[in-house]
């Protein structure tokens, strides 16, 4: 059964901003992350989980378990 991708947040430690990556499948996000700063070129960068998508998580593990 594929499970969606949970969206991720990358922050960049040298310019300080971050960037919400939401793949579409787990084939595109093999090919689309790159851990790339896309304003300063800097790498990698910091990953971590959206709020949003552990309550996803959360919903889904309830809905499995049922
Ligand atoms: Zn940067």
């Amino acid at each position: 059964m594929p499970i969606p991708p949970a969206p991720m947040k990358l922050t960049c430690t040298a310019c300080g901003r971050s960037d919400v990556f939401a793949p579409k499948s787990d084939a595109i996000f093999l090919n689309e992350f790159k851990l790339e700063c896309k304003w300063c070129g800097h790498k990698p960068l910091v990953v971590s989980m959206c709020s949003r998508s552990s309550v996803w998580l959360a919903r889904l593990a309830r809905k499995l378990n049922r």
